[in-house]
């Protein structure tokens, strides 16, 4: 499998998370990518170079969609840019989805501190370093 990482932002954070993904295009370019409707088309206008596929909005069943994808082993990362002033209509699919990355012990970054650890390592691996 290539590396098939997941994206997801709550509304709040999805300039973030955009402006995360086109600074480490040249990384993303080399996976393929699941999102939740809206996150996936921001990033997809952002850099229509990538390779990303969409699922329903979150608050539609994206999350859970994502979830799935991870107990199938179909998800490598989970990068989710979690707005946690914010209440959310679909509070218990996040929790459901995020209790699944921790089952299924896939590298899960909820904010963008962690993503840039994780990708950090995974250009390295790129480098061969
Ligand atoms: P969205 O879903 O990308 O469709 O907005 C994200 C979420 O709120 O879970």
């Amino acid at each position: 499998m290539s590396r098939r990482i997941a994206l997801i932002a709550h509304d709040l954070k999805k300039d973030d998370l955009v402006a995360f993904v086109s600074a480490h295009a040249a990384f993303f370019e080399t996976c393929s990518l699941v999102a939740t409707g809206t996150t996936g088309s921001l990033v997809k206008a952002a850099c229509p170079q990538l390779d990303v596929t969409l699922l329903k909005s979150g608050p539609l069943g994206g999350d859970q969609q994502i979830g799935a994808l991870i107990a199938e082993g179909a998800i490598y990362i989970l990068i989710f840019f979690v707005d946690p002033l914010t209440p959310m209509p679909h509070d218990v699919d996040v929790k459901a989805l995020m209790r699944l990355g921790i089952v299924y012990d896939i590298a899960m970054a909820l904010n963008r501190a962690s993503a840039e650890m994780i990708l950090r390592s995974e250009e390295a691996g790129l480098n061969g370093a």
